[in-house]
């Protein structure tokens, strides 16, 4: 009969099995659990308010934080670039990471590789791993620029990039023209936003060497951030292309990320040519869509290239609406009518949908520049955000959040929550429940426990398909967010409302 191919099941039958239920009763046995009405009282306990508290006072451990280490951040500034392949020195579990988080995200294979340093690389230093690595690497995958950052074991021992690589230069393992841009990208600091700062900064530190011109090239340059909606760049694009400008996207990883299947695979795809890289310092300015993983690179593109810099979100209505006045502004190009009638569309959508999220309670938990993105459209939309929670929070994000609530009648009862996991929005959503929340696909315990629905927005997303194809930008994105918030609500009001003859007073064909 387990021979037969029909009897092979699916693995959300098979557990359920009377072969695999007895196993998991003895183990539960041999492993001396408690019974279930004891674990049934701790879990209802931790609902609780006297639970909460205990919770926030935790200062020692984090469960379930919202954030990503710096050298995943760091790999996806590098993807952006063409022909680039991510070096990893460090150890191979963490890039094994990063790859496997990357492509159960965008469902597209990503290629970095890793120094791989194991136990005598820690005691010794990483440098014999770093020469062998980079050789190899040029020899088997013929990058046009290796981005190399690091994991915590190459920053505990205090590996020095700059001077690693020259090494392997000096000893013509590598062409000594190959760019290869380093940061140091050490994870017990900040988190993959900081990562990608770091690389950016260092890739475009690397490529505009020496390329200043005399005068500007007339274009305009557009950091998207870590931004993880494929959707975002070509609504970007095509923002672009409506106006008429001319710009340079740094860095562009929309073709790697999300890349058409032609039964032929390519190791590099698209990506911001090494060309434009190095003239972005001649462009007119420079727009980020991201204010945090940006900072750095910011800095250097003020100081160094004598260039204004500009961050603006186009989320929501008002949020396109000053990033297209402020790229006239600029650029002396005309917003032209089919942007307009794009606006037109995204607010006749608002007007159909708003009697139906006006007044709702929300929480939302996320990447700093992704939670005021979302908090600009929710606001607009009358929505209430009660919990917000970012884990890589700052000083300056904060004021920003509350700065932004303050503005609004519908921002009064938010809290902000700095530094805080997913387990201490769990105790949120208990004590201060909510209609729905917005998160990643890590709220989906959440959504478990709480019964609280849970609309999908943020990185990673490995439990639903597609999602990183749509944009969250533009007068485009402000619809799709609107699809995604109202529908939850639709479907969790129907669920509420399906028991025939006793809720079903309200199970309406047309919303
Ligand atoms: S936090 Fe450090 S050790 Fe952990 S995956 Fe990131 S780089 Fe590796």
């Amino acid at each position: 009969m387990s021979q037969n191919v029909e009897n092979i099941k699916d693995h959300v039958e098979l557990f359920h099995q009377p072969e695999y239920q007895e196993l998991f009763d003895r183990k539960r046995e041999a492993e001396g659990m408690p019974a279930s009405e004891e674990v049934e009282k701790v879990a209802e306990w931790t609902k609780s308010w006297e639970y909460r508290e205990k919770n926030f006072n935790r200062e020692s451990l984090t469960i379930n934080p919202a954030k990503a280490c710096q050298p995943l951040g760091a790999i996806l500034a590098a993807v952006g670039f063409e022909g680039t392949l991510p070096f990893v020195h460090g150890s191979q579990g963490c890039v094994a990471y990063f790859r496997t988080h990357f492509t159960r995200h965008f469902k597209e294979p990503f290629s970095a590789v890793s120094s791989s340093m194991t136990e005598d690389a820690a005691v010794f230093g990483g440098l014999k791993n770093m020469i062998d690595g980079l050789q190899n690497s040029y020899a088997l995958y013929k990058p046009k620029m290796i981005a190399v950052c690091t994991t915590c074991m190459a920053e505990v021992i205090g590996d020095d990039l700059g001077s690693f690589i020259g090494n392997a230069k000096n000893d013509e393992v590598i062409p000594a023209d190959l760019p290869v841009p380093f940061a140091h990208t050490p994870s017990f600091v900040g988190s993959h936003v900081t990562g990608y700062d770091n690389m950016l900064k260092s890739i475009l530190s690397n490529l505009t060497e020496g390329k200043k011109a005399e005068k500007t090239n007339g274009k305009i340059n557009i950091i998207p951030g870590f931004e993880t909606y494929m959707g975002n760049l070509r609504e970007l694009k095509h923002i672009l292309k409506a106006m008429d400008i001319d710009a340079t996207i740094l860095a562009d990883n929309e073709l790697y990320l999300d890349s058409p299947n032609t039964g032929e695979f390519k190791m590099y795809q698209g990506g911001t040519t090494l060309e434009d890289g190095a003239d972005s310092i001649n462009a007119e300015h420079t727009f980020a869509l991201q204010a945090y993983p940006t900072v750095q690179t910011r800095k250097m593109i003020e100081k160094k290239w004598k260039q204004g810099t500009t961050v603006a979100r186009p989320w929501g209505v008002r949020g396109t609406d000053e990033f297209l006045m402020k790229l006239s502004e600029v650029t002396g190009k005309a917003i032209p009518e089919e942007l307009e009638i794009e606006r037109g569309r995204a607010v006749d959508a608002m007007t159909d949908t708003q009697a139906w999220v006006h007044g709702k309670r929300a929480a939302i938990y996320g990447d700093p520049d992704l939670v005021i993105g979302m908090l600009q459209f929710m606001l607009e939309m009358g929505i209430e955000p009660v919990h917000i929670l970012v884990t890589n929070s700052n000083n300056k994000f904060e004021a920003e959040a509350k700065e932004l609530l303050a503005s609004s009648p519908h921002g009064q009862q938010a809290t902000v929550w700095g530094g805080k996991d997913l387990w201490h929005l769990r105790s949120l959503l208990f004590t201060e429940p909510v209609d729905f929340f917005i998160g990643n696909s890590y709220g989906k315990y959440l959504w478990r426990d709480t019964k609280t629905p849970l609309v999908r927005i943020g990185y990673p997303i490995f439990d639903r398909h597609h999602l990183h194809r749509y944009s969250t930008i533009g007068y485009s994105g402000a619809i799709n967010l609107l699809n995604w918030i109202v529908n939850t609500l639709f479907e969790e009001l129907d669920r509420n409302t399906n028991t025939p003859s006793k809720t079903d007073i309200s199970f309406d064909l047309v919303r």
